[in-house]
């Protein structure tokens, strides 16, 4: 990483992205490392990669381009050989018919541009990327552009058609393709569903199942033996539920991939996670939360004690939001414990432990551990059951600031959520600050999205919220994005301020709808309304909204 110039930390002090103690602890850590102070700051997790280099961009007046959410252009990567891209700090991202768009890490990276012009002729188009996001994209997208797993794995499926051929298939190989194709089409979870005759391959793709292979089902026994030998599983138990994990190393990026077998009528069902580790923690103002929420949440963490939840289904965001949280805390100021199942991000000053039921660390032991690590704010990962809601209610009413999630489907049905869970009323009345609900949606695709007329009804749903709409936008589908439409995702959420009035509605046992209507009058913005904000704003489409929230 180049130096970068002085004023740019002044910039970054003034835009709030670093405090003046950060800079400090990272000049006093850079004098004992050598390393820029950019790099500090980045290693101490003060400041993202992405935070860093939008500020330079916007310093130098060119555009930051994402790498994490764009999907790289063959033809462009086959303009330059990835050596040449390497040396002069350049990634190809697109190309037109005269135009080769390249992400840069410094904006005076004018070798770049001269490179590209004597190599193709084209005219440069220019995007500032970030470093993390540069380092992991470069080495994946040349290996798919010059290895196509897609070709690769329609041809060891379709070569799969007599007896004597699936005998012999290779499966190590079926299987590192399965996870390659899945990694490269940014899913989450690969499903191997077997049918009475065949065995369906599916990927979840930005929170959605979608159909990718069909195989033999004979194949099923020995794909499953080998993934069960690799997640360190009972290959012989094939009609319990078990649970495995194990970890791959793809194109020096690590992957986690966590396994779950269920036995079904037709055989066993395999779900495998794909967790990716590197991830950084995103800031607060990039997940999408509208301006209003970012505010009070910023409110809310400056709390002393008190418990905060994030509810939402599974995948819906909620510990990268917490996480992003988290990072709002001053963490040189404050003592913070987590305890995890597992740990999902590490974050630099915060005292991280992860759940092992083996060696009998659990949330409950955890809880005895921490009242004895003086913390000021505690995180456990999950509000579970009795035991974890007891831990939650000792903790805040101890004096710490306490924030969890919680499964439920908006703010409003935590409170019987958390009734159940043997909370009492006035103990949950006295000691929740606030619950936030959130969704993640798909974002329309920004290279197939279209305008188009609105209906009747959808009028009217955005008239019931309040907006006048005609018109919204759609992803028409199109190559670059599977011709789902859509492409990537961002957050939508509603959060309840638990006010006076709420509590002594809690207390009072009143309806749900009573503390709904006292929650629209304290400021509320229920999930379904941001939305439709999110698809009046282009972001999203109807469809989407009425997904994912109902
Ligand atoms: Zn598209």
């Amino acid at each position: 990483m180049l130096p970068a110039p002085d004023n740019l930390f002044e910039l970054l002090l003034s835009k709030g992205l670093i405090s003046a103690k950060q800079l400090n602890i990272a000049i006093i850590q850079q004098r004992v490392t050598g390393a820029t102070l950019a790099e500090t700051l980045i290693s101490l997790g003060f400041l993202t990669s992405q935070e860093f280099a939008r500020t330079v961009a916007q310093q130098a007046g060119i555009e930051y381009l994402d790498l994490r959410t764009f999907t790289l252009s063959e033809q462009a990567l086959r303009c330059i050989p990835k050596e040449t891209a390497l040396k002069n700090g350049y990634i190809p991202l697109e190309l037109t018919d005269d135009v080769l768009s390249i992400g840069i890490l410094s904006p005076s990276n004018f070798v770049a541009i001269d490179n590209v012009i004597q190599l193709t002729g084209k005219r440069p188009k220019v995007f500032l990327v970030d470093e993390e996001a540069f380092g992991d994209s470069i080495e994946c997208a040349y290996y798919f552009a010059n290895n196509s797993v897609q070709q690769r794995l329609e041809t060891l499926l379709a070569g799969l058609n007599t007896a004597a051929a699936i005998q012999n298939a290779d499966i190590p190989d079926l299987t590192e393709l399965l996870v390659m194709d899945a990694i490269q089409k940014l899913a989450s979870d690969i499903h191997l569903t077997p049918s009475e005759e065949v065995l369906h391959i599916f990927y979840r793709i930005d929170g959605v199942l979608k159909y990718s292979h069909c195989l033999p089902k004979i194949v099923l026994t020995s794909l499953a033996s080998r993934i069960k030998i690799m997640a360190q599983m009972d290959i012989t138990e094939q009609r319990l539920p078990q649970d495995g994990a194990f970890t791959q190393l793809f194109r020096k990026k690590k992957y986690e991939l966590r396994i779950s077998t269920a036995p079904t009528v037709h055989g066993e069902n395999i779900v495998m996670r794909i967790l990716s580790t590197s991830g950084s923690i995103r800031n607060i103002n990039s997940l999408g939360l509208n301006d209003d929420i970012i505010e009070t949440l910023r409110q809310l963490f400056s709390k002393t004690h008190g418990i905060i939840l994030i509810t939402g289904p599974t995948g819906s965001g909620k510990t990268t939001t917490l996480y992003s949280c988290l990072r709002e805390l001053d963490l040189l100021d404050k003592n913070v414990i987590t305890v995890e199942d597992p740990v999902e991000y590490r974050l630099n000053f915060v005292r991280q432990t992860e759940v092992n039921d083996k060696t009998g660390y659990t949330f409950a032991s955890s809880a005895r551990t921490f009242m004895r690590q003086d913390p000021d704010v505690m995180l456990m990962g999950e509000i579970r059951d009795k035991e974890t809601a007891q831990i939650a209610i000792r903790s805040s009413i101890t004096g710490h600031l306490l924030l969890s999630t919680l499964h439920a489907t908006d703010a409003v049905t935590s409170i019987p959520r958390l009734l159940d869970l043997g909370m009492s009323k006035l103990l949950l009345s006295s000691t929740i600050l606030a619950v936030l609900s959130q969704r993640l949606v798909r974002k329309i695709c920004h290279y197939c999205k279209e305008e188009y007329e609105l209906g009747e009804k959808e009028q009217l749903l955005f008239r019931n919220a309040g907006m006048e709409r005609n018109s919204a936008f759609r992803g028409a589908g199109c190559d670059r994005c599977g011709n789902s439409g859509y492409s990537g995702r961002t957050s939508i959420a509603e959060v309840m301020v638990f006010s006076s009035e709420i509590k002594e509605l809690i207390y009072s046992e009143a309806s749900m709808e009573a503390v709904f209507q006292a929650a629209l009058r304290g400021g509320m913005v229920p999930l379904f309304t941001e939305g439709l904000k999110q698809v009046a704003a282009g972001q999203t489409t109807i469809n989407e909204i009425q997904r994912v929230v109902g």
